[in-house]
């Protein structure tokens, strides 16, 4: 029974100087790599990775069974063009990798312009983006262009080179375990399949990556693990690999999409009322940002699998814009521009109150139970906070006090009182010092 653990508080003021302008540098690093589900675009991103944490990098064998699934080929790309009849490079890789389908089989030959635009895919609403497209379960070739791009094509021939690869190898992810003062774990989870795309999904690799960094500095009641792994199959590879250790996860985040300037956005996990998804909504909800807050749906990225109903984990997903509601979504529009070191600095700081509140809830018990302690003689009277925010703290005082009996834990009376959860654990921090007040237990969520 670990009745007095003392955390460290998880301060912003702390971290590394400038992590904004240091995510939004890896972004810019990361940015021009070509990620697919597997091959050594992941292994390069998670190699610079390793500059920044000392994650461990697991190699997956093709066609490992992972429940219904199997472990894809592993795709690797080298070059790939289109070169009109004169010669010319009218589509080029190598400017940008979103011009080829990813997971496109390897090609090379001449074709029809008729044949050509069957493998054609562009984006008509935004003639001047590509699109980003995948073909990673259906075998096929084919290539991205902006729709001014097609209507300038020609009649004629045109030859078609994708110097690419589709054969057994491994599928690549990234684990950093964090070891707490438990063996209970929080799990983040992010994506990394994405080529040239910035907010979906660089923003969440530079996030868990520096999120980690800095929690590594820290003493932390619970331990950490921050994946690093492909959509849907990775995630699923994983859960399969560490079933034995799921029961340990008692909270959980997918992060995705955090660098653009649209609000904040939380989607419930399964269970919907999990101890994470309470304190994501209080978190920010005192924050007087707007936010909001979707219920759970079997549609969007890993907490489909996190929260299957074979694990049905508490996991919620945190993004800013969520998926397919930024017209900029899967298209070259994404990109450097579209993020800014702001929203990465605002979705940082925000993880980190959420992570102090997982860490720091608790219940308390009242030593003066029988009506209320005369704050005055003990100079509490109005002792937290300036003068502005004096009938606040007091306010806090007496909401903590009342319902510490045990039973309700910062975050119930967080919820209950409107008072917001920064400001009742400083009032219980104050009353613990004055003796008026004592950890009842550490709440760790079941
Ligand atoms: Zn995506």
């Amino acid at each position: 029974m670990q009745e007095h653990i003392t955390i460290e508080r998880l301060d912003l003021k702390e971290a590394q100087p400038d992590p904004a302008g240091q995510m939004y540098e890896l972004i810019q690093k990361l940015y021009p790599i070509c990620r697919s589900l597997t091959g050594n675009g992941v292994r390069d991103t998670l190699k610079i990775l390793q500059k920044h944490i000392p994650l461990t990098i697991h190699e997956v064998p093709t066609n490992t069974p992972v429940f219904d699934w199997t472990v894809p080929k592993e795709w690797n790309i080298r070059d790939a063009y289109i070169k009109s009849s004169n010669g010319e490079k009218i589509v080029d890789f190598n400017k940008c990798n979103l011009h080829v389908l990813n997971y496109s089989l390897p090609i090379q030959k001449k074709v029809s312009l008729d044949e050509l635009k069957r493998h054609i895919f562009t984006l008509p609403e935004h003639p001047d983006w590509i699109p980003y497209r995948t073909s990673y379960y259906t075998e096929n070739w084919g290539f991205c262009l902006s729709h001014n791009q097609l209507s300038a094509l020609a009649d004629g021939e045109y030859e078609v080179c994708i110097d690419a690869s589709l054969q057994n190898g491994h599928l690549t992810y990234g684990e950093y375990f964090l070891k707490g003062q438990t063996e209970d774990e929080v799990l983040i989870s992010t994506h990394i399949c994405h080529p040239s795309l910035a907010n979906d999904n660089l923003s969440g690799i530079a996030l868990a990556a520096f999120l980690s960094k800095h929690l590594s500095t820290l003493a932390l009641k619970y331990s950490y693990r921050f994946l690093f792994v492909p959509g849907t199959i990775g995630s699923i590879t994983w859960l399969c690999q560490s079933e034995s250790n799921v029961g340990k996860i008692k909270h959980g985040l997918v992060l995705a999409c955090l660098g653009d300037p649209g609000k904040v956005t939380y989607k419930r996990s399964r269970r919907g009322d999990a101890e994470i998804d309470r304190a994501v909504i209080q978190v920010l909800r005192q924050s007087g940002d707007p936010y909001e807050i979707l219920e759970f749906s079997p549609y969007g990225y890993d907490e489909r699998q996190f929260c299957s109903p074979g694990f049905n984990l508490p996991m919620g997903c945190l993004m800013r814009t969520p998926h397919g509601c930024f017209p900029e979504y899967h298209t070259s529009a994404d990109n450097l521009e579209f993020i800014s070191p702001q929203s990465l600095a605002d979705s940082f700081s925000k993880c980190l109150s959420i992570f102090n509140l997982i860490e720091t809830n608790a219940a308390y018990v009242n030593l003066n139970p029988k009506c209320e302690p005369q704050l005055g003689k003990r100079g509490l009277y109005r002792a937290i906070g300036g003068q502005t925010d004096a009938k606040a703290g007091e306010l806090a005082i007496l909401w903590v006090l009342n319902f510490s009996d045990g039973n309700f834990s910062l975050l119930d009376i967080a919820e209950r009182s409107d008072v917001g959860y920064d400001k009742l654990k400083s009032a219980a921090d104050l009353l613990t010092e004055h003796a008026l007040l004592r950890p009842h237990r550490p709440v760790i969520a079941k």
